[in-house]
């Protein structure tokens, strides 16, 4: 029972009670490569002695600009097994705001797959403390790049090593690994998990109302591994056992579909933006999921246009959750409890648009402007302040200052809560629109767009009104070919929302901006559309 809760235990379980089972990955070479647990547990080992060598210490940050693959599995385990931190920086940030990151990490190593090497070449001159970096990589493809300084083969430096390493054993308490958020305003700051945080998160993550995630499964984790450890999977697959399948860079729909089925996928994750590839793919070729049976969908709100697509034409159950990038970051996920499952089709549905109920291990309230608890009535929208074992108390090096309120941590998210406990994200703070003083939810209007069969993407933010500070304004991506107008789409919200949420202008945009982790860049359209005049102003 004293027994630290260390991440080398799920490296170790994987070895002895599943050698055999498999990761097969596509690399960014674009073959697909494959091994077993057992061979990858030999190769975490000489990769801890390589760090070694490289002068890692305890406590050390170890940086990663990678795939989805099974190089970047190797680092999760032997960075954060030895005691280092492992830092996954995200490679679809901007150079400068890398360079500031790895910066304020203060990376050590930096190790990378071949596709980033010209991020590599622009950020090597101008980070601080990063004293080598490591190519993801055999010898016969090293790059000749005398841009970098200090560049290292990942095979090279594996195969000097022996496969024996004793996996050190310390408090549980100790940091393993490290992820910024992507802030709209203002610098990134870090999450630091610890082992503790992460084997919790990661027993909570497997479970059967939450991922559900078992020895039968193969999984192909589409959310990136550079942004909150790929919501876990990496570890929930050693430690139930699961098949893992990494799609490397290519997350385009159709060789993603290919994957899946020459693999047998069971089961993925990711952001709605993915699966609208994915499914348009799927539509235009007349394709099916032979093996895929469901699929985790969060990081944004996901529309049940598309839930009702992968549930009623592909047979596939999707599984609505919530979580950020400071709870490490899963806290909802939504399952029906039995007496829901009996429903019509629609109300089903209306219960799985939620964002769903707390997993064991994350406590959610709502609050009002002066922090007053808000009933759990389904109505009431509020703050979400959640709290327990795998949710951060303070940004990395103190950033910020206090961020708990009386032991809570403030979501920046606005939600209900229904009698069932099921909870609802109706906006994110900064993006409520505020029409006469009372809040419209722009991501139930965003629902009701995508419902559009013109509609590719929507999103609503707010335009200044003279009288009611506030108007709802809908941005609207067309599918392409599709012919849709503006009073169409007005007269589409008739009867599905309170007639004075019905937004009072349509434009139509070629895209809309996306961030680093595929959400929609509301505050870039908000400062498009900040001139914006509303008819009738
Ligand atoms: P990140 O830290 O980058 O993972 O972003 C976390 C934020 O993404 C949350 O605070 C929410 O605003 C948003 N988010 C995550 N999952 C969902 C979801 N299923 N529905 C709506 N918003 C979501």
């Amino acid at each position: 029972m004293q027994q630290p809760l260390l991440i080398s235990s799920l490296l170790r379980h994987a070895e002895r009670h599943h050698p055999e089972q498999q990761i097969v990955s596509r690399r960014v070479e674009g073959d697909i490569h494959r091994y077993t647990f057992r061979d990858m547990a030999g190769r975490v080992r000489q990769l801890a002695n390589a760090l070694n060598v490289l002068g890692i210490h305890h406590g050390d940050r170890v940086a990663t600009l990678a795939w989805n693959g099974y190089r970047h599995m190797e680092l999760y385990y032997a960075v954060s097994g030895s005691g280092a931190v492992l830092h996954t920086l995200n490679p679809r940030l901007h150079p400068d705001q890398v360079v500031w990151i790895a910066d304020h990490a203060e990376d050590e190593v930096l190790f990378f797959d071949l596709t980033f090497l010209p991020l590599i070449e622009a950020i090597a001159p101008r980070v601080k403390t990063i004293k080598a970096f490591v190519a993801l990589t055999d010898r016969s493809r090293m790059p000749a790049s005398s841009a970098v300084p200090n560049l290292l083969c990942y095979e090279d430096l594996l195969d000097r090593q022996p496969d024996h390493f004793d996996w050190p054993t310390f408090d549980e308490n100790t940091a393993s690994s490290l992820c910024y958020t992507s802030g709209t305003t203002g610098h990134p700051k870090g999450a630091l998990y610890s082992h503790r945080s992460t084997m919790l998160h990661t027993y909570a993550v497997a479970l059967p109302d939450a991922m559900n995630v078992s020895a039968r499964d193969v999984i192909l984790p589409v959310v990136p591994m550079f942004h909150v450890n790929a919501w876990g999977l990496p570890y929930a697959a050693c430690m139930t056992g699961a098949r893992l399948v990494f799609p490397g860079p290519f997350l385009d729909g159709k060789n993603l579909h290919e994957l899946f089925e020459a693999e047998g996928v069971t089961m993925s994750a990711g952001v709605p933006t993915v699966w609208q590839g994915l499914l348009a793919h799927v539509e235009a070729n007349n394709l099916k999921f032979s093996t895929m049976r469901r699929t985790v969908i969060g990081g944004s709100a996901c529309p049940p246009a598309m839930m009702a697509t992968f549930q009623d034409r592909y047979d596939v159950a999707v599984l609505h959750a919530w979580g950020m990038t400071e709870i490490s970051p899963l806290g909802t996920v939504c399952t029906l409890k039995p007496q829901q499952q009996g429903l019509p089709a629609a109300q089903r549905l209306a219960i799985q648009a939620k964002q769903g109920r707390a997993v064991y291990g994350v406590d959610l309230k709502i609050v009002d402007d002066e922090g007053r608890e808000l009933p759990h009535d389904g109505k009431a929208a509020g703050e979400l302040m959640v709290r327990g074992p795998w949710i951060i108390s303070q940004y990395f090096k103190g950033d910020g200052g206090q961020v708990l309120v009386d032991g809570w941590f403030p979501t920046g998210d606005v939600a209900t809560i229904d009698p069932e406990g099921f909870m609802q994200i109706t906006d994110r703070s900064k993006d409520v629109i505020k029409s006469g003083g009372e809040w419209i939810g722009s991501i139930d209007l965003e629902n009701i767009a995508m419902a559009h069969p013109a509609v590719a993407m929507a999103a609503c933010i707010a335009a200044p009104h003279p009288k009611w500070d506030e108007r709802p304004l809908l941005v609207v991506v067309k599918k392409p070919g599709a012919q849709v107008s503006r009073t169409d789409l007005i007269s589409f919200y008739e009867g599905r929302i309170a007639k004075w949420w019905t937004p009072d202008d349509v434009v139509f945009v070629d895209a809309i901006p996306l961030g680093a982790t595929g959400k929609m860049q509301k505050n870039k359209l908000r400062e498009q559309f900040r001139e914006h005049r509303l008819p009738g102003i």
